[in-house]
């Protein structure tokens, strides 16, 4: 992944909607390593402007506005969509169902179909493990069958049958990549996690450690887990943008269309992940147990088996110890930003 490689002639520019998130502007810094060219639609609802690098044009709109769409299509040579925009925060999904379908599902519906109109015909697509619910098996690989338990998870996978009902119908490959738990900063620090009403894990626990939370809330210890607490699948953002650059590579050279688990097929503990940030800044974590969060499986690992024979894809930040210090020193620079 550290070669540059040169994209085919005709591979166009890559619109990444959701480009000034989290997810979608550590992809744009991995697309821009590459050489590649990036234009990033944002509403700028949850994302910053300065998320997006410098020279990077940025179209402030709708990732379903059909006519701001087809007017990007018809003066951008657009070969590939990215598409990251939406709503992910899942407690807010089970309140407001119809929010969700309509900024994750009817918008992607009105993005492929410009892009199906407009005759684009790759598209990679930001899913989720929470397509998969409460599933009995570990670890999770693709044939798992999707029961999702909450309307974010629903309005992901109602995509995923959108894009595989397109595909089957029209000239159009997609990868959907199902990311397990994403976490980390970019290593160079010219990104990270901004929101300040975070639910994440190692995100809470870097709030803690510079002091915006008085202290972190363990949620559950009595489960059928090694110590007690969930196991979660942890993937540093900057892996998990290097495997859209593969999955880019993989349409540009005529691959099929694809579901993908994206993680390293390993787990932690919530506890382990808090002793390693005990670890990382030298100093114990102020931290209860609670009681356990509703709607949380005991335990996600991904199977990566696929992902593994599918694309060229090597994680280079794969370890716990990566994952929270790059998270840390992302946190400790936005309370000086402040
Ligand atoms: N968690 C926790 N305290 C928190 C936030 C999360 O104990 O303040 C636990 C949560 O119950 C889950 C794990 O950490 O077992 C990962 O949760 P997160 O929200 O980061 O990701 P999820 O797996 O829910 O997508």
């Amino acid at each position: 992944m550290s070669l540059i490689s040169k994209a085919p002639a005709e591979a166009g520019l890559v619109l990444v909607t959701g480009g000034a998130g989290y997810i979608g502007s550590h992809v744009v810094l991995a697309l821009r390593d590459q050489g590649r060219a990036v234009l990033v639609l944002d509403d700028l609802s949850s994302g910053r402007r300065s998320a997006v690098p410098d020279g990077v044009p940025l179209v402030e709109g709708d990732a379903g506005d059909r006519a701001l769409l087809a007017d990007i299509f018809a003066r951008h040579g657009v070969g590939t969509v990215m598409h990251f925009a939406g709503s992910i925060v899942v407690p807010e999904s089970v309140e407001r169902p119809l929010a969700y379908y309509r900024n994750n599902t009817v918008k992607s519906h009105a993005l492929i179909e410009a892009c199906v109109e407009a005759g684009i015909g790759r598209f990679i697509f930001s899913s989720t493990a929470a397509v998969y619910g409460m599933p009995d098996r570990l670890p999770i690989d693709e044939r798992t069958p999707t029961k999702p338990i909450n309307p974010y998870g629903s309005s992901k996978l109602m995509t995923e049958w959108m894009l595989r009902d397109s595909a089957a119908a029209h000239d159009l490959r997609y990868v959907a990549l199902r990311y397990f738990n994403v976490a980390g900063a970019d290593p160079q620090g010219r990104s990270g996690q901004v929101s300040k009403v975070a639910t994440h894990l190692i995100k809470i626990a870097a709030q803690t450690v510079t002091g915006q939370r008085a202290e972190l809330q363990i949620f559950g210890d009595d489960y059928d887990t090694p110590d007690g607490t969930c196991v979660r699948d942890y993937i540093h953002v900057s892996d998990l943008a290097d495997a859209h650059v593969a999955a880019l590579r993989h349409l540009e050279a005529g691959g099929a269309s694809e579901v993908l688990n994206c993680g390293y097929g390993r787990g932690h503990s919530v506890r382990e992940v808090l002793a390693m940030v005990e670890r990382v800044t030298g100093r114990p974590l102020p931290m209860r147990i609670g009681p356990r969060r509703p709607g949380d499986p005991p335990a996600l690992v991904a199977g990566v088996e696929r992902i593994g024979r599918t694309l060229d894809w090597t994680p280079r930040h794969a370890d716990l110890e990566t994952i929270v210090t790059s998270a840390l020193t992302w946190e400790e620079r936005l309370v000086r930003q402040e």
